[in-house]
């Protein structure tokens, strides 16, 4: 292997190390107050970013914020009046309980069921912990 395949290897790697980091994002929430409901446009961007289940993280976000939600394609419809920096803190909340791992701080997780019980996986440094249930 001369130099020039050992440039193309180091620039691969970080190419590949750039997709993976990229692929994580919290996409802030873009809201719309329609009479009594809070929609949220990119619902299904913000979920597939967190790389988690728009249910899962519509579950949350109705518990916290006590409102009950419905999904419709991309978007989410709260009952109530939110502003979006409150919904960008819930989504962020539920990023630190359901998305970062607690022991290395990286996104690289997954949520698994295991004789019942859930827990989230981490794929960077293979520890595991308990999730609570939403
Ligand atoms: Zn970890």
């Amino acid at each position: 292997m001369d130099y020039k395949d050992l440039l193309k290897r180091a620039e691969e790697k970080i190419s590949k190390e750039l997709t993976t980091e990229g692929r994580f994002k919290i996409s802030e929430a873009k809201v719309l107050v329609q009479g009594n409901n809070t929609i949220v446009t990119n619902f299904s961007e913000i979920s597939s970013g967190l790389g988690r289940d728009s249910r899962h993280l519509l579950k949350f976000l109705s518990k916290q914020l006590a409102a009950p939600g419905s999904l419709d394609g991309n978007r989410v419809s709260f009952l109530g009046k939110f502003t979006k920096d409150k919904i960008d803190n819930k989504i962020k909340l539920y990023a630190k309980n359901y998305v970062f791992c607690s022991v290395c701080g990286k996104p690289d997780t997954k949520l698994i069921e295991e004789e019942g019980i859930l827990k989230m996986k981490c794929e960077a440094c293979g520890s595991k912990r308990f999730v609570k249930r939403i």
